[in-house]
């Protein structure tokens, strides 16, 4: 039976609350906003930074309103002088033993810290400058960089890294002063099981945690003459980099992305939604191989590079289960390096590929030492040696980064008419935008697999039930006859639950498709903070809008694919494919 309502006063008016909220939430439910640090919907709660303090009649204390109840007949203030006092002083705690380098900090525009800070008036801190420990930056990773000086103990990134990815790569460690979030016997987070998600950045209220940031190299690389820079731009970035330009959630800016890079100076601007297309031929006959020939299923997708790395962790009995395909990004740096070099005679040397991925991850896949098949191509016809050594993706910028770079050149972003991608790697069907969402890599790989197998048009191509936010989705697809049982997982926490029967042999699934970040790549660890809680389902319809818009959406009808197979590849899963498109998997350290 439903609990009725609760009455209560907040701040001398009378409300009808839900009951089973925390105050907190009780008044943000009925539009009273109450100052925090450490709270995040849905997460374990710290009630770590007591700056959402209120007073409760008849309660001596004020009480930290994210984790107490609310209670029929209670009477809340939210904004006493009592209140006000309390918050500005354990702010003003905080901010004693804070570095205060706000002009330099990566976060300076999107930190809450500082934002609380001036939102509260806090215009002077009284107390002296705490002597904290000075911890070292972390800066193994390739992909994050950790001060532990900013962190602020909110607890925020513990959370997300143990209940939505179940990776538990950090925690807390120390006491008083020297207390700091770390990882395992404080090493660094490179030789650590973090998977790159970047989902504790994203959440994280300061510039304790932040990307490695490669602007400068891809600045270097775009005012050397003597280099030939192209881009490739991950289906996710077109939905959300809009955010970055104070355009609504969801804001669709492909084609103004598209003309931002080419005034930047890249020599070509490409799309990796051309490579997602090739990724669907590759998977789709690895499939349509592995169910003909009894190989090993269910297949797992491999797009995702944190779930890679995860699995490598985690899960190193699957690995046979995975795809061997790369993932788009890189297969697009080998194509670059490799067939378009050849196709217009440039020497492959000279080729800077810079990758924009909404996706943390990306930067280490694109460091894995086995990324060099370009140069493992070209080695022997241009006598290359060791020391000549190139990767087939160069650069990795979030789409942070990326908007960074356009505000730094002056580029007015949201009045640019917008211009088309370059031929032929930026030409693309429809299959390949729904990457950029959950359940679309699966969706883009059925509409192709359907039409192998049957020889015949598929009437309808949206799979209603692969769509949405939520953790797990299933669906049975008819090929003829053929009942293939898919499944969709996006966090790692809801990945291990599918995971636990394939090590099992039990899974009833053919094809499992794995996304790191909730959502897919539209939640990535790059993607843009958000204020607004509504982004990721905006980002989702924008990309489901985008597919319908495009004149051809399936992959196979990609006519510079089905030309790259012509002139150079031959056929999927062939020999040069083999080379330049699949890769491996190893077992890594174990958990600790
Ligand atoms: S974390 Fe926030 S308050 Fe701290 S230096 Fe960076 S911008 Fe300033
Ligand atoms: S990047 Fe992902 S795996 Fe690594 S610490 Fe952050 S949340 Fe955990
Ligand atoms: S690193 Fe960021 S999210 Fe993690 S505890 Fe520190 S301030 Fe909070």
């Amino acid at each position: 039976m439903k609990e009725s309502k609760l009455s209560v006063k907040i701040d001398g008016k009378s409300y009808q609350v839900e009951p089973g909220l925390a105050i907190l939430d009780a008044c943000r439910n009925v539009g009273i906003d109450i100052p925090t640090l450490c709270y995040l919907k849905g997460l374990s709660k710290e009630a770590a930074c007591s700056i959402c303090l209120v007073e409760v009649t008849g309660a001596k204390a004020l009480m930290r309103s994210c984790v107490t109840p609310i209670n029929n007949g209670m009477e809340i203030y939210t904004n006493t002088e009592r209140v006000r006092n309390a918050r500005r002083i354990n702010l003003e705690l905080l901010l004693a033993g804070h570095p205060k380098e706000c002009l330099s900090c990566d976060r300076s525009e999107t930190c809450e810290l500082r934002k609380i800070a001036f939102d509260m008036g806090i215009r002077e801190v009284r107390f002296p400058k705490t002597s904290k420990t000075e911890f070292p930056i972390d800066k193994t990773s390739v992909s994050i960089i950790r001060d532990p000086n900013k962190c602020i103990l909110c607890g925020r990134c513990v959370s997300v890294c143990s209940s939505i990815q179940s990776v538990q790569a950090i925690d807390f460690s120390g006491r008083g002063k020297a207390s700091k979030v770390t990882t395992f016997f404080d090493q660094g987070l490179a030789s650590s099981v973090c998977v790159n998600c970047g989902q504790c950045l994203l959440v994280c209220p300061t510039g304790a945690l932040t990307e490695q940031n490669e602007t400068e190299e891809v600045w270097k690389a775009l005012f050397d003459p003597d280099k030939f820079v192209v881009v490739e731009v991950a289906p996710a970035v077109r939905a959300a980099i809009g955010e970055e330009f104070a355009m609504p959630a969801g804001s669709l800016v492909t084609a103004k992305l598209a003309q931002a890079l080419r005034k930047l100076g890249f020599s070509k601007v490409f799309d990796t939604q051309f490579s997602a297309d090739l990724t669907i031929m590759e998977e789709g006959y690895e499939l349509i191989s592995r169910i003909k020939n009894k190989g090993v299923l269910p297949m797992i997708t491999s797009c995702s590079p944190g779930w890679i790395k995860f699995a490598e962790h985690f899960f190193p009995g699957i690995l046979p289960h995975i795809s061997t395909c790369k993932s788009p990004q890189q297969m697009f740096g080998a194509i670059a390096k490799t067939y378009y070099a050849k196709k217009y005679n440039i020497d492959p040397r000279k080729i800077i590929v810079v990758s924009i991925m909404p996706c943390t991850a990306k930067k280490f896949e694109a460091k894995r030492p086995e990324m060099k098949d370009a140069f493992k191509y070209w080695q022997k016809d241009l006598n290359l040696k060791k020391e000549d050594e190139f990767y087939d993706v160069d650069y990795v910028l979030t789409t942070r980064e990326a908007a960074r770079m356009i505000r730094e050149a002056g580029i007015n972003f949201s009045n640019l008419n917008g211009e088309d991608f370059d031929e032929p790697l930026g030409i693309s069907t429809g299959a390949a935008v729904i990457f950029g969402a959950t359940g679309g890599v699966m969706e883009a790989a059925i509409r192709t697999v359907h039409e192998v197998l049957t020889g015949k048009e598929l009437e309808k191509l949206e799979f209603n039930a692969l769509r949405g936010l939520d953790g797990i989705k299933v669906c049975e697809v008819d090929i003829q006859g053929l009942k293939l049982k898919v499944a969709v997982a996006n966090g790692l926490s809801n990945a291990r639950k599918l995971l636990k029967d394939v090590g099992d042999n039990k899974s009833p699934y053919a094809f499992i498709e794995i996304m790191t970040c909730p959502g897919g790549c539209l939640g990535g660890g790059g993607q843009p903070f958000s204020a607004d809680g509504e982004a990721k389902p905006k980002r989702m319809e924008t990309i489901y809008q985008e597919d319908r818009n495009k004149p051809l959406r399936k992959s196979h009808q990609n006519p510079a694919v089905n030309a790259l197979y012509k002139e150079f590849l031959d056929k999927p899963l062939g020999e040069k494919s083999h080379h330049l498109l699949h890769t491996h998997y190893s077992r890594r350290q174990e958990p600790l």
